[in-house]
């Protein structure tokens, strides 16, 4: 069992995740519970750092930062122990969690479970801080921000655990934004190469990280909502979204679509006139990659000659938002190698992603999504697809009408509305 910040945040709200998990071991579960520092906490021991110093060493903020989730471990363990149920914390030193040494942003490795199985055998809850790790040489690590879920599904794998329940605000992962649709429907199951997609697009449920090392591991994911009474379904029952290998989807419950995410945090960038020769676009990529930034979506216009010159080309591609300013620099200096005649730079974008693994095996889904679009007047004006997934920039003001019209148009509405 995992649990975020909302869920550790107070007194309250610890002792009714110690209630949770007290109804899991009843039921004859041996449970390892990993905990997030409560809400805020985080962003809290982050700011103590950059006030201390701005160029702080990232060995000591992960000391500090790694406190957050030291303190909610200790504190379920007596919540639980309060209820009667014998529990103690492992903090990541002293299973260990082994990770390199990449500070405040780790990577784990080894999970020493000896110590943990034996103490669940005896009949033991074990709490587990989220997010932190141990080096070689024993210095403490955290895995980058969110990393909790990282943790758990580590964890998991490390164990052989039958599921990994991640406990969060949302009761699972849906169509679509709620928020925007009401009736996005929530996904009994969803598969791990989907739900990537739909981490990385914006639907911002779990670490896409965590995803990712589910899917190489294997571990049986599922997402379901800690804010629910004493009279809640056992989790043994899934009311929640499974993560799942595709395999375990049958023909029945396979979708053509499976969600619609958006994203608003891309910028769009365009070289005007761009010499339509070998090499050309790699002198425009190679200086963001020197700069670390990764580049999304990518279109190269067809070449226009004008009369006795050299033939050109547009080259637009998506960034980070908050890499654009150095996303400009970087082109900007290397404007002479490139050769191109304008940069154009646009904020006001939103990516719009249509993710299914049914994709695979039918035709047409692109094109639905283009006619729909061009039926309420939404331009598109970058595209990018991979197997399963089809995604379309558009101007930013039409995210929330663009997610609508393709809810319905691949048949993804709910009867009644949420
Ligand atoms: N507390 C850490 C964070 O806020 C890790 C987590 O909650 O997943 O990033
Ligand atoms: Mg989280």
């Amino acid at each position: 069992m995992k649990f975020g910040g909302t869920s550790m945040a107070g007194s309250e709200r610890i002792r009714s995740v110690a209630a949770r998990v007290k109804r899991e071991v009843a039921a004859g579960n041996q449970v390892a519970v990993v905990v997030s520092a409560m809400a805020g906490e985080t962003d809290r021991l982050v700011g103590f750092c950059r006030e201390a110093s701005p160029l702080y060493d990232p060995r000591e903020y992960d000391v500090v930062v790694a406190a957050g989730e030291q303190v909610t471990s200790g504190l379920l363990a007596i919540a639980l122990q309060a209820i009667g149920v014998p529990a103690r914390s492992w903090l990541g030193w002293q299973l260990p969690i082994h990770t390199d040494d990449a500070h405040a942003k780790a990577r784990i490795g080894e999970i020493d479970t000896g110590a943990l199985d034996a103490s669940l055998a005896a009949g033991e809850v074990a709490v587990i801080p989220g997010f932190q790790g141990v080096t070689d040489d024993g210095r403490i690590t955290t895995l980058g921000r969110g990393g909790s879920d990282t943790s758990a599904v580590a964890m998991a794998a490390a164990m052989k655990a039958d599921r990994c329940d991640i406990y969060t605000d949302v009761d699972g992962v849906y169509t679509t934004d709620p928020r925007i649709v009401p009736r996005a429907r929530k996904l009994a199951k969803v598969t791990y190469e989907e739900m990537l997609e739909l981490a990385s697009v914006g639907a911002k449920v779990l670490q896409t990280r965590s995803v990712g090392l589910a899917m190489k591991k294997n571990v049986r994911v599922q997402v379901l909502s800690s804010f629910t009474g004493e009279d809640a379904p056992m989790a043994d029952t899934l009311p929640g979204t499974m993560i799942v290998g595709e395999e375990e989807i049958t023909d029945v419950e396979r979708q053509l679509i499976t969600g619609i995410a958006h994203d608003k945090n891309e910028a769009k960038i365009t070289l005007t006139a761009v010499p339509d020769k070998p090499g050309a676009v790699a002198s425009v990529f190679e200086p963001l990659a020197a700069a670390n930034i990764n580049v999304d979506m990518i279109i190269q216009n067809i070449a226009h000659q004008s009369a006795g010159s050299a033939s050109a080309t547009d080259v637009t591609f998506t960034v980070p938002a908050a890499d654009l300013a150095r996303s400009i620099e970087a082109l900007n200096q290397a404007r002479g190698a490139i050769g191109f005649a304008d940069l154009v730079h646009d904020t006001r974008v939103a990516k719009v992603s249509v993710v299914g693994v049914g994709m695979r095996s039918h035709a047409g889904v692109a094109s639905t999504m283009f006619t729909t679009l061009g039926a309420r007047g939404i331009n598109i004006q970058a595209i990018s697809t991979s197997e399963i997934k089809v995604s379309v920039l558009i101007h930013e003001d039409e995210t929330e009408l663009a997610v609508r019209v393709l809810h319905t148009a691949y048949g993804l509405d709910a009867e009644e509305a949420a």
